[in-house]
């Protein structure tokens, strides 16, 4: 009998970014689920990747003097060394520039043609000419600037094809409706039919404005636009078109798991592509919730973005694994602080698992010379502790299809709990003071170390290293994934006078505020570096072409319909200029005005938002909120500042 077939998958990740906490933490909990399903006995198809296509990487890659292939090479390289690291068990790693992709794609969209899914039309939206971007209406600041560099945007038309996405609005909702497991939360699932129910808009899937993408198929001056592109890569990864391919048996899959913030693209766009194509859906979408760190959303311009590889090297891979699926309900977001991180540490690997296994191989050594005990004499609690670990299996098996695995550890952890407070009760070191509860100690010595066993069965997927360096040190040889799960999960499987390995603390403690002190120290070294290494030195002649005058602000005024944007005047001396300053937020117009500040004066003159701005107020940026620049009264307006 073929075993039954398991597929599961990250998103694949877009080569603009480089790894972060975030990425990881998404595939770490897609290993977890591919380690269990293999060891109980699926055949399991485990894939991640990476996005390289688009206008970004189109320009990343022209200011960095690489050709868009050779910047996304670097990306995918860095991915595939931290999975690596972070013993990533990924069947397959897919990249949208594979040739199989490319022409799948292609075929997916030829089909949706001929399916009279797909015309021809023009798309418009509000275009930024300097970022070569276009902007939807919602992305703008302050009327119709780029959010990117600020700038003004114009609207602009392009063909492109269409999808009609419309059409399949209501067999949509009826599938989401008769499929209660198709998104999951279920309180995403509120969310994205509220949206549907709006009413869905065809969609935009080609560009003619950049060049770096799959061409459309007999119309190669248009690209295909990302949606038809990235999402087609969990069935181009199955050759899915190709009726010899020995992977399509695992469509549809099983868990596509994505971060909320792209949960409509795989909830919406995705299955109404399926549909025209006339694949079979995902049976779950799962959509995880994102982390902040030390309280801060991680942000690239916040520079807090934590690198994993850095905290792996820190902290070792077990415990991060550990960290980031015990720590928050998958679903929900969570917070990384080193405080948590090294409370985790401490208190459920170090104390409650770690001294399980010290105590207990240690007492194996000094009373039965390092030989496993037999079990020999039976008590109640023996037989509590058996049922225990039966129920434990049950809770775990039911948590983690669920992709609960947090609460799969907690009630991993009540095992480790019952473990430790079976030793406090028999209390071996009292029976070994009697020879007559010989037969006694053995079985309870026998009996810890089996559950220890057991143990390393349960954490496998979670810490598979930790969990093998366990059964090193039982002296068990028999692999976890590739043997019969059924049969490894009886009890009292352990086999009597065998010596154990060599017995070593598995989670040293941790000292947290050295550890703390030390990150701190690295982090303004690190910063100072940094600050150093960007400001390049300027001679007097260069300064000097800046000019930087004193001077009065005369009048302030909010500009109507922007939140952030003031209109000055002020007092130059032997001129008055009009400024508009981005201060709106941090000043009144009141508090403003009698003010003598800084100004820079040779500034180009610009528009913001249609007002002609001539010259730029100085101000310290102190969180989100501004300061100016304030000079004493004494200093007259026009005055020269060097
Ligand atoms: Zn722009």
């Amino acid at each position: 009998m073929s075993k039954p077939t398991f597929y599961v998958t990250t998103p694949i990740y877009y080569v603009n970014d480089v790894p972060h906490i975030g990425h990881a933490y998404t595939t770490v909990a897609c290993d977890v689920i591919s380690r269990y399903k293999r060891m109980s006995g699926y055949d399991v198809f485990f894939l991640t990747g990476t996005d390289e296509h688009g206008q970004k990487i189109e320009q990343a890659a022209q200011q960095k003097k690489l050709s868009p292939k050779e910047l996304a090479d670097s990306v995918v390289q860095r991915y595939k060394n931290l999975w690596k690291k972070l013993n990533i068990s990924n069947n397959h790693f897919i990249r949208t520039t594979d040739e199989s992709h490319k022409k799948t794609v292609q075929e997916a969209f030829k089909k949706m043609q001929e399916n009279g899914d797909i015309y021809l039309d023009e798309y418009e939206g509000w275009y930024c000419t300097p970022c070569e971007t276009y902007w939807t209406e919602t992305q703008l600041l302050d009327g119709n600037c780029c959010p990117s560099c600020r700038r003004e945007t114009t609207k602009l038309k392009e063909p492109s094809y269409f999808f009609n996405m419309s059409k399949y609005q209501d067999k949509l909702l009826k599938h989401i409706e008769e499929n209660p497991d198709f998104i999951k939360p279920a309180s995403r699932r509120n969310e994205i039919v509220a949206f549907i129910k709006e009413g869905l808009r065809n969609l935009s899937v080609s560009r003619v404005s950049f060049k770096w993408g799959i061409p459309v198929p007999r119309d190669e001056k248009h690209v295909i636009y990302v949606w038809i592109d990235a999402l087609t890569n969990y069935i181009s990864a199955l050759d899915y078109f190709d009726s010899n391919s020995d992977k399509r048996k695992y469509w549809p899959a099983d868990f596509h798991v994505v971060g909320k913030d792209i949960l409509r693209f795989h909830t919406v766009y995705w299955p109404t592509m399926l549909m025209s194509l006339g694949v079979p859906l995902p049976k779950t979408v799962f959509a995880h919730g994102w982390w902040t760190v030390e309280g801060q959303k991680m942000s690239k311009s916040l520079g807090n973005a934590i690198d994993p590889n850095w905290l792996i090297e820190k902290f070792g891979v077990d415990p991060i694994r550990y960290f980031l699926l015990r720590e928050v309900p998958f679903g929900l977001d969570g917070d990384f602080s080193f405080k948590a991180l090294i409370h985790r540490i401490n208190s459920d690997l170090a104390n409650d698992l770690g001294n399980l296994l010290n105590r207990t191989l240690g007492m194996v050594k000094r009373y039965f010379n390092g030989q496993i005990p037999d079990y020999k004499m039976e008590d109640e609690i023996d037989i509590e502790l058996f049922k225990k670990i039966e129920e434990t299996f049950n809770s775990v098996e039911a948590h983690l299809n669920e992709l609960a695995f947090n609460k799969a550890l907690i009630s991993i952890w009540e095992l480790v709990g019952a473990l430790n407070k079976y030793i406090d009760t028999t209390a071996p070191w009292a029976l070994a003071k009697d020879k007559e509860n010989r037969n006694r100690l053995e079985t309870v010595l026998y009996t810890a170390m089996d559950g220890i066993r057991i143990l390393s069965l349960l954490i496998y997927p979670f810490m598979p290293d930790t969990a093998l360096e366990i059964r090193k040190q039982l002296n068990i040889d028999e692999p976890v994934e590739k043997s019969n799960f059924d049969e490894l999960k009886k009890v009292k499987l352990l086999k009597p006078g065998k010596s154990i390995g060599e017995v070593t603390p598995i989670f040293p403690r941790l000292d947290e505020k050295e550890i703390i002190e030390n990150i701190k120290n690295e982090n303004k070294k690190e910063e100072n570096q940094k600050q150093e290494s960007k400001v390049e030195q300027i001679d007097y002649n260069h300064f000097m072409t800046v000019q930087i005058k004193a001077g009065k602000i005369l009048e302030a005024e909010n500009v109507p319909k922007s939140e952030k944007l003031l209109k000055l005047k002020i007092d130059l001396g032997d001129e008055k200029r009009q400024i508009v300053a981005g201060i709106a937020k941090s000043y009144s117009p009141g508090e403003l005005v009698g003010k003598t500040v800084a100004v820079v004066a040779n500034l180009k003159p610009a528009k913001l938002m249609g007002i002609l701005s001539e010259g730029m107020v100085l101000a310290a940026t102190v969180g989100d909120r501004h300061r100016v620049l304030e000079l004493p009264d004494e200093v007259m307006p026009g005055t020269i500042i060097k």
